[in-house]
């Protein structure tokens, strides 16, 4: 049994000064483990408890993503009998990762926060594309979180040097990490990529062998966020069934099936850092508005002339941008709505207001 506090968690400078400045001498710092349908399992310095929000962060919110999720740091009051509390704030997010709603409604969905590396893992077999990791860097850069390239599988990989050159290129200055999970190689370069107190997740399809690398970061058994109750006179023990794991070498891993399956929800920036040589192309275009079509003095067309820039490179950064203005698209539409919503409901207060008798 392990006993941890809220360093161990992650907690730091960046959050504590925040929560300081709260200025609130019945709060408790508390980090989110998990959340099902509104009731968060947090942990502080007494422990594990089940939390819920105050019915003032409720009505503040304006959308999904000002409740807290997993990896949030929160400002609580513990009640004082049971082993529950109350989430008052939730703590400036230092990252998100937000995800597209599945279906036709768009609005986001932050599905995990406060994570510092990301590892895109990908599989060095069938798996292997290029454009996927493009992907998934475009929402990691947007996330706020650090990337870095997990080639998974070196042990099936002919010839491992070639693809950890080509991701290379694709992503100047980002590491890149090959290594088999099953074989457990490779492994401690992970580890050596999680310092003490730092947030890490895995990002990447399904059959790349996140799991694997869990098992084998965790130590083959999952070991989930233990404590012990200080003040529990019976001596029993508190564990936590969360998407949220302490390492055994130190550092927090937050495994939440939205993350594993992340669609693309990026903004131009994202996608701007993801594909920075052609932002810096097109700075050299002679037309400011140059749109790479037939426009004189096109460095981006020269650019795929002389093969500087690769074609499916360019495919894929433009099948990217497309998916991003259709989602603008539909996101102001729906803000549209919103607004329409919202002058509708004004007026109806407005006459309530007017109808009601004098005192
Ligand atoms: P996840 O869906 O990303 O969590 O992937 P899993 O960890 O479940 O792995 C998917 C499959 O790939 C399983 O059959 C694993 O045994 C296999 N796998 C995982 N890591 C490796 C590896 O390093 N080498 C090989 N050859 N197979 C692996
Ligand atoms: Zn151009």
């Amino acid at each position: 049994m392990l006993s941890m506090n809220i360093n161990d968690l992650g907690w730091d400078k960046h959050f504590s000064e925040h929560f300081e400045s709260l200025g609130r001498s019945d709060f408790l710092p508390a980090r989110v483990l998990l959340e099902t349908a509104r009731v968060y399992s947090v942990f502080c310095s007494s422990g594990e408890l089940s939390a819920k929000i105050s019915g003032k962060l409720v009505h503040k919110a304006s959308g999904r993503e000002d409740f807290p999720v997993v990896g949030d740091w929160v400002a609580i009051k513990p009640n004082s009998t049971e082993q529950k509390a109350t989430i008052h704030r939730i703590l400036p997010r230092r990252s998100a990762f937000i995800r597209k709603e599945a279906g036709k409604r768009t609005e986001p969905q932050v599905v995990a926060a406060n994570i510092d590396t990301v590892f895109m893992v990908c599989g060095l077999d069938g798996d292997f594309n290029p454009n996927r990791i493009e992907r998934y860097l475009a929402v990691a850069w947007e996330s706020g979180a650090k990337p870095v390239v997990v080639l998974n599988k070196t042990d099936i990989c002919a010839d491992v040097d070639d693809a950890v050159a080509t991701v290379e290129s694709l992503v100047p200055g980002i590491p890149v990490l090959p290594m088999s999970a099953i074989k457990n190689i490779g492994v401690d370069t992970l580890c050596a990529h999680i310092r003490f107190g730092e947030t890490v997740a895995f990002l990447g399809s399904s059959g790349v062998g996140k799991s694997s690398l869990v098992n084998a970061l965790l130590g083959m058994e999952r070991q989930r966020v233990r404590t012990v109750r200080g003040d529990d006179s019976r001596g029993r023990h508190t564990t936590v069934h969360g998407q949220l794991f302490v390492l055994p070498e130190g550092g927090v891993l937050i495994d939440t099936p939205g993350l594993r399956e992340l669609q693309l929800w990026s903004d131009n920036e994202g996608l701007a850092r993801a594909f920075d040589d052609i932002k810096e192309l097109s700075s050299q275009c002679r037309f400011k508005n140059c749109r790479h079509d037939t426009e004189p003095g096109c460095a981006v067309r020269q650019a795929l002339e002389d093969g500087t820039l690769t074609d499916r490179r360019w495919q894929s950064y433009m099948k990217l941008k497309n998916e991003l203005s259709h989602l603008e698209g539909r996101r102001n539409t729906k803000s549209k709505l919103v607004e329409k919503k919202r002058k509708k409901d004004l007026s109806a207060h407005i006459k309530r207001v007017h109808k009601r008798p004098r005192t």
